[in-house]
């Protein structure tokens, strides 16, 4: 369902002074009042009530005034009044009705948002955003769905030039990490396989109303125009690689071997890794996403 919110009280885009923004949390309260909104903690809602830390975002997204941007989960449109003054375009993708009638309100003086009643989970962006059409997502994340809707981004291959989001600290970090480390995993080589992640700036829990019981970051993921390594079965790769992460303790070969995903024998693996110049002994942990697109290609064959 799509909502307009073009409105006849239009005022000019300089628009609403910064104390009267949302950012302000005198201002967030008062709407919540005037609302009677109650928190949903099944849809990961922490509102920012932190006018820094909206300038980091929107400054790490690098918006312009040439931008489409599509931002999931606009709350009560805290940083989406930000977004509106700073882009062409926004598209506010809202899973909570109860949010609707509000960014209605709060972003009535702004006649470039659109805000869109839905899952994002079940969103077709590129069709919202118009076919042909760049986009840049920006949001703060509900936790709770973090990775799908990261990897739903990714793998839908939205027309995305970067997407810029705030995410559990931990998260964040692992999407960075590089081989060998605690952090590095699955998330890590397939955020990498389709972007080049830069950590903009850790964000503390009182950022946030309610506070959550993490640290946050926020994250922007430039998004390749093409991926980093050449693999002939993406597919085949990102099993290859759930597998080898599935048992973190295991040798790759074990970790493989038992895997429902992919059939492959002890054998069969280890005469690959040898062809690679790898032991047979070596844990998945320690492969760059190169030699994953390369243990993908020989077991391919
Ligand atoms: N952007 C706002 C802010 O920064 O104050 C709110 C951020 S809050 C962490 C996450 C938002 O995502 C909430 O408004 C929540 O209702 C919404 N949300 C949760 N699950 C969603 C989904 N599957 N699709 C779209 N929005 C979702």
């Amino acid at each position: 369902m799509l909502i307009d919110l073009r409105i006849e009280r239009r005022i000019e885009l300089s628009i609403i002074e910064k104390d009267a923004r949302l950012s302000n949390p005198k201002v967030t309260i008062e709407t919540i009042k005037k609302y009677n909104f109650a928190f949903q903690k099944r849809f990961g809602q922490n509102f920012l009530i932190d006018s820094h830390v909206i300038d980091k975002i929107i400054e790490a997204a690098d918006i312009t005034k040439d931008d489409i941007i599509v931002e999931i989960g606009p709350g009560i449109g805290t940083m989406t009044q930000y977004l509106c003054e700073n882009a062409k375009k926004v598209y506010a993708i809202e899973i909570d009705k109860n949010l609707i009638p509000i960014l209605a309100d709060t972003l009535a003086p702004y006649d470039n948002v659109e805000v869109v009643n839905q899952d994002v989970l079940k969103t077709d962006i590129e069709a919202l955003a118009g076919k042909g059409n760049k986009v840049k997502v920006v949001a703060n994340l509900p936790y709770y769905i973090t990775t799908p809707i990261i990897m739903g981004l990714f793998e839908n291959h939205i027309p995305a030039e970067s997407i810029t989001v705030m995410v559990q600290k931990e998260v964040a970090y692992r999407m960075q990490a590089e081989p060998g480390g605690k952090d590095y995993g699955a998330l890590s080589l397939a955020v990498q396989y389709y972007a080049e992640p830069y950590i903009a700036a850790n964000v503390p829990p009182n950022c946030f109303m309610p506070r959550p019981g993490v640290g946050s970051a926020v994250i922007r993921l430039t998004a390749y125009d093409n991926p980093p390594v050449k693999v002939k079965d993406e597919r085949l790769m990102f099993k290859l690689i759930r597998a080898s992460f599935n048992q973190r303790r295991k040798t790759l070969q074990n970790g493989i071997n038992n895997s429902g995903e992919v059939s492959f024998t002890k054998e069969q693996v280890e005469n690959a890794l040898l062809k690679m110049g790898l032991p047979a002994s070596v844990r998945g942990e320690t492969l760059t996403l190169e030699q994953f697109a390369m243990l993908s290609d020989l077991l391919g064959e």
